[in-house]
């Protein structure tokens, strides 16, 4: 399957939210961000298992400079869809969507925003919606891609 991750408060913590991977300094001062503890260990299994991953952010940062923090952890991903290309290609399809999954070949997307899901409902996308503070979020994203792969 097509994965879609978002990065703000889903990979990416406003603030402390939650818990990081180790990062240094130097690395900081290079722009480098943190990213949410775990994440390089869920998106290598998820690969290992013939997932694609991919970054899905509605978030105007280039996409060069995604690339480089998720390879300062170790994380390759398929595509990565920022802000600037999500309202090109939503503004050709007539989308008032603010996140429209399909239109990137994405079958299932991944986020903090409940108003994300409420759009999965409304025009027909599926997501699985995390909150900064769940702790168990890993094991609820395994769950519900199971349930999924059954489905699809
Ligand atoms: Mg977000």
């Amino acid at each position: 399957m097509n994965i879609s991750f978002d990065l703000d408060s889903t990979l990416i913590p406003n603030g402390k939210e939650f818990e990081t991977e180790n990062i240094s300094k130097v690395a900081k001062l290079f722009g480098i961000e943190e990213i949410r503890k775990g994440t390089s260990k869920l998106i290598f299994n998820l690969q290992k298992q013939g997932h694609k991953v991919h970054i899905y952010t509605t978030s105007f940062r280039s996409k060069r400079k995604i690339r480089r923090t998720l390879k300062y952890y170790g994380i390759k991903v398929s595509r990565i869809i920022n802000e600037k290309e999500n309202r090109r290609v939503l503004n050709s399809l007539n989308s008032y969507a603010s996140k429209f999954p399909p239109a990137f070949n994405f079958h299932i997307h991944i986020d903090d925003l409940k108003g994300v899901g409420i759009e999965g409902e409304k025009y027909g996308f599926k997501t699985i919606i995390i909150k900064p503070s769940d702790k168990d979020w890993i094991i609820k994203i395994n769950n519900k891609l199971k349930e999924l792969e059954n489905i699809i």
